[in-house]
């Protein structure tokens, strides 16, 4: 008997999804424009309190259009953190930019502030107004700190460090629709913020993103470079090279469909996080943390194995794996990844060990109870079973 693989992260699709794309489908609306698109935008902007939402493909090119429009450029640099999903550093290097890569906090897994502050102070200095990276002689134009996890980085402090250095800061919130410090959405405490609604993520559309901002002038400088520049569309003036990365009418259907039931999957995915606290307590297995202040939507549910090298993570995984649980090491440390030869890692240390011993699992919001036990029971099981490290 084959037990299905429980996933990591699967979308549940039971509200209105099938009921727009048929209007999307009845109507003949189905490319980049059309009523759903403006309905997602603006149900992006109401969710985030963001005055302005512009839609996009992905939130890769969302966070490419919101480096450019903020003005990051070849042969600047934008700090980074060392452990995240990979898209931030690839946008960064799409301007023909470099990532500086900053270090994670061990506390709360998120870009540490500290480290921000202290390369900012150490390694940069002023020259005519502009920030410069004394160690290459690169300007250094903005900060993407990243909301990993359904939680949220020290986002107030870091504002403040890059203004003082001015710096721009685009928030990388795609893992954090619905996610608030205090009552205030991610995504809206820097110059834009940009979501994500890729299949795995909290919401989808099937795949897109959305860039949100309270500037007027960069939501249409946005909306300018996604829609290809087009300075006169009926006779094809284009005075600047521009993208298509506008999103369409059906994959916003599904996008609005799924922001409907954002509360209930939120609601549902605490449920999976208390129930995975309670089976692991007593294991010795670090569950994710809490930054005070903040309102998680455990977008998956991250366990540390501490003491744990590479090898035993890998043996736990594959572990997980034959027995059904579809669990995933957290990201690799981006700063040793070949995409990224030459760039800098500013004095990196905790993300490594994160990457050595951290394990996402299922958490998706269609799981059932007993599935979540049956993962956090396999899971204490696969710790003891895996051979230590000595
Ligand atoms: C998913 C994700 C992205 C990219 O979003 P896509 O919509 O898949 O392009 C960017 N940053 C982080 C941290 C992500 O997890």
């Amino acid at each position: 008997m084959t037990r299905r693989m429980i996933p990591l992260s699967e979308p549940v699709l039971d509200g209105n999804e099938a009921a727009y794309l048929q209007e999307c489908v009845t109507s003949g609306w189905v490319s980049s424009v059309g009523p759903f698109v403006e309905r997602f935008e603006k149900a992006c902007a109401e969710l985030t309190g963001a005055p302005h939402a512009v839609s996009v493909a992905c939130g890769t090119a969302g966070l490419h259009t919101a480096l450019m429009a903020v003005g990051v450029g070849p042969g600047d640099e934008v700090l980074v953190p060392d452990l995240t999903f990979v898209a931030p550093a690839y946008a960064v290097r799409y301007c023909g930019a470099f990532p500086v890569f900053i270090d994670v906090d061990p506390k709360t897994w998120q870009i540490d502030p500290l480290a921000v502050e202290r390369f900012l102070a150490e390694e940069c200095e002023l020259r005519g107004g502009a920030c410069v990276n004394r160690r290459s002689g690169r300007p250094v134009k903005a900060l993407v700190p990243v909301h990993l996890l359904g939680s949220a980085c020290d986002i107030e402090r870091l504002v403040g460090a890059a203004r003082r250095s001015g710096l721009k800061v685009v928030e990388d919130a795609a893992e954090g629709v619905g996610t608030r410090i205090g009552s205030r959405h991610v995504g809206t405490f820097g110059d834009a913020g940009v979501l994500s609604f890729n299949g795995n993520k909290i919401a989808t559309a099937g795949g897109g993103g959305m860039i949100v901002t309270s500037d007027a002038a960069l939501a249409k400088r946005c909306h300018y470079l996604t829609t290809q520049a087009k300075d006169d569309a009926l006779e094809y003036v284009h005075n600047e090279v521009g993208y298509n990365y506008r999103l369409t009418n059906l994959q916003a259907a599904v996008g609005v469909a799924q922001l409907e039931r954002l509360d209930a999957r939120i609601a549902r995915k605490k449920r999976i996080a208390e129930i995975y606290r309670e089976c692991l307590q007593g294991s010795g297995i670090e569950c994710m943390p809490e930054p005070r202040g903040v309102r998680q939507t455990y977008w998956l549910f991250t366990v540390r194995l501490p003491g744990s090298s590479l090898e035993r993570r890998q043996g736990v995984v594959r572990r997980l794996h034959a027995n059904g649980v579809g669990a995933r090491p957290l990201w690799h440390d981006l700063s040793r990844l070949k995409a990224f030869d030459g760039c800098q890692a500013y004095r990196i240390e905790h993300s490594r060990a994160l990457y050595e011993q951290a394990v996402s699992l299922p958490s998706g919001p269609g799981l059932t109870d007993e599935e979540v036990v049956f993962c956090a029971e396999q899971t204490s099981k696969a710790v003891t079973e895996a051979p230590s490290a000595k």
